[in-house]
């Protein structure tokens, strides 16, 4: 399909934009594409968005979501003015990129992470180099030892779900004091360590988390970042110049609920990890090969088949998982941990996929 670009500001035809995972508009679907929780969020989110139900919504919310901020605040032990609030972390990272990573020097960021990255470079006309992950999908810190405008680091990484432990961050923050670094934690909660403790000693830290994946809240578009008061200044003065209000009256009442519910968190998140074990040793059994995963996906290979043509076949069974064809990566599958049944049924379904593959007998 192509459009007229005639009336198009110049440079939009030249944008390559992010391309999120399929939201199916039917029913029946297994979706493990797209990283979300497969448990229900916190009843009291749900109660105290019910609250807000009311001709309250005349009015325009917070700009500053100051009860929302206090809340994150105190499970840091941070003080509101280390809190930054976005409509999502993908608005966050969308902020953070013009305010604190636009220099004559590039943006550091590994080959293999999170894709939206080089979108917001190229939206914003950020210069960047992308850092080889190592032989065995790891980030290794020495190969950021170089001059740079910035660096951003998924941590766990994502589509790998490896994670670097808070020791190698701080060694980066010791050696790297002249650019801002920013930590995706979108997935800390499902094993990761966080490096919101390293803020009040590293002023060029960002923690970037969001409520979409450990809390269960990607349909309320919630996330923020943490750090020291000149940073967040920073994505304040940039967002106040795109949208004073970019979180409802709605999410923020549902956000502020969710970060107060630490069992919920918790018990969902110990649910995820339990059953990406399980589901790790499963694939084993069935000859996949996958990264260590502190995330509530794994990234999976077959070593006798095609990763395209098992997402083709496990879609004609109604199972959606996430394929990136990018180099390293082409014969990998991500899968989002779901429910253990989903997991069974996504397990029976690649056994069937396999035997009839192996009666075939003809290799990819
Ligand atoms: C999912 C994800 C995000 C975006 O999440 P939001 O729903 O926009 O908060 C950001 N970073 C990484 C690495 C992610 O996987």
């Amino acid at each position: 399909m192509s459009v007229s670009t005639k009336y198009w500001s110049a440079g939009i035809e030249l944008l390559k934009a992010y391309m999120p995972g399929e939201q199916p508009q039917t029913s029946g679907w297994i979706k493990l594409n797209t990283n979300e929780n497969p448990y229900p969020p916190s009843v009291r989110v749900l109660e105290a968005i019910a609250g807000g139900l009311d001709e309250g919504l005349r009015l325009y919310p917070d700009p500053n979501g100051n009860l929302l901020r206090a809340s994150i605040a105190r499970r840091f032990d941070l003080s509101p003015e280390h809190v930054f609030l976005g409509n999502g972390s993908d608005e966050v990272l969308g902020h953070v990129f013009p305010a604190l990573l636009k220099h004559d020097l590039p943006v550091l960021f590994p080959d293999i992470t999170y894709s939206f990255y080089p979108v917001y470079c190229g939206l914003f006309g950020i210069r960047h180099q992308q850092v080889p992950l190592d032989a065995d999908f790891q980030i290794r810190i020495s190969d950021y030892q170089r001059p740079n405008g910035g660096i951003v680091l998924a941590n766990p990484n994502a589509p790998t779900g490896v994670a670097l432990p808070l020791t190698q961050i701080r060694e980066l923050l010791t050696l790297n004091t002249d650019s801002v670094v920013v930590i995706d934690e979108a997935y800390v909660d499902f094993g990761g360590q966080s490096a919101a403790s390293l803020i009040q000693e590293f002023p060029q830290l960002l923690v970037v988390q969001t409520l979409s994946k450990s809390r269960s809240l990607a349909g309320l578009r919630a996330a923020f970042a943490l750090g020291q008061p000149h940073l967040i200044a920073a994505l304040e003065r940039v967002k106040n110049s795109f949208n004073s209000y970019p979180l409802d009256r709605l999410a923020l009442l549902g956000a502020q609920a969710a970060m107060e519910d630490d069992d919920h968190l918790k018990a969902t998140c110990e649910a995820v990890i339990h059953t990406r074990e399980g589901l790790v040793r499963e694939l084993s059994a069935l000859g996949f090969d996958t990264l260590p995963s502190q995330a509530n996906f794994i990234l999976t290979r077959h070593p006798l088949k095609d990763a395209a043509e098992l997402l083709r076949q496990l879609r004609e069974r109604k199972i959606l998982v996430r394929h990136f064809a990018l180099p390293r990566i082409e014969q990998h599958l991500r899968i989002s941990v779901g429910t253990p049944a989903e997991c069974q049924t996504l397990i029976e379904a690649l056994k069937d996929i396999l035997n009839a593959f192996s009666s075939e007998g003809t290799p990819p």
